[in-house]
């Protein structure tokens, strides 16, 4: 089995896990630029974070023959102070030039502020004044249904927007098809204790189809498993899914998508 990990926060994640990665069959790790559990200090901390991000992280992943790309942005978190914001995202686009750099992302919404809908946008217009994908989050848990209606009404309003570059991540039951309708991808995130159990995921892709579906572990520094698409493959097995449709939703989808980056070679 290979498929593509596309949505993983390696930065928080031991050596060792890249190591079960790619004995696991993972040929490349994608990793949105986001919190790192703590609110950093200053711009510097960011330029530090960028830097992790496009230098070390392909490095570490290489030596277990894994590509490793990023996205880059001031996560929905931080944003909520503009000002700080906007000092981050002047940094972005230095990092752009490099070339495991495919877009802007996670951007989004934590708690739905106007302040955090403000930097999205500008967001938003960092991304087509670059020509380039988008990655979104949506908010958890109570959040994420209201959550999601702001960013698609929001998105609405960006007229040169290509909807096929935008995915919307962390969808579920109540929010996928919000998403799929409106012409974007959608991605489910594969959590212990919350998003979409492994089961849960695979009743989406049953019910929607595997058309714009991705699934990714979101591993970070949380409650998370950084082996949750592989263990979901092995599930849709059990489930009686033929070889090739686990193979189109954890290999050929995220390339697909991940490809309209010219950065995305494998
Ligand atoms: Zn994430």
């Amino acid at each position: 089995m290979r498929y593509i990990e596309p949505h993983a926060h390696m930065v928080s994640r031991t050596t060792d896990d890249y190591e079960k990665l790619a004995l696991s069959g993972c040929e490349v790790v994608c990793e949105p630029a986001f919190w790192a559990g703590f609110d950093r200090s200053s711009a510097d901390g960011f330029h530090d974070y960028f830097r992790q991000l496009t230098e070390y992280e392909p490095k570490r992943a290489a030596r277990y023959g894994i590509k490793h790309f990023s996205w880059l942005c001031i996560n929905p978190k931080e944003a909520d102070d503009p000002v700080f914001a906007r000092e981050v995202m002047g940094l972005i686009p230095q990092f752009l030039k490099c070339p495991t750099v495919l877009g802007i992302g996670e951007i989004g919404l934590n708690k739905n502020t106007r302040n955090e809908l403000a930097i999205f946008e500008e967001h938003v217009q960092l991304a087509l004044d670059h020509d380039l994908p988008i990655l979104i989050h949506t908010p958890h848990l109570e959040d994420k249904l209201k959550g999601t209606r702001l960013t698609l009404d929001s998105l609405a309003n960006f007229s040169h927007l290509d909807r096929a570059k935008v995915i919307i991540d962390h969808v579920e039951e109540h929010t996928v098809s919000q998403v799929l309708d409106a012409g974007y991808w959608a991605g489910m995130t594969l959590y212990p204790d919350s998003k979409c159990s492994l089961d849960r995921a695979i009743d989406i892709l049953e019910i929607h189809g595997p058309e714009r579906l991705w699934m990714n572990s979101a591993c970070d520094w949380g409650v998370s498993d950084p082996l949750a698409v592989p263990k979901c493959a092995l599930q849709m097995k059990r489930r009686e899914h033929t070889a090739e449709a686990v193979e189109r939703v954890i290999y050929q989808n995220p390339r697909d998508f991940l490809s309209q980056s010219a950065r995305f070679v494998i």
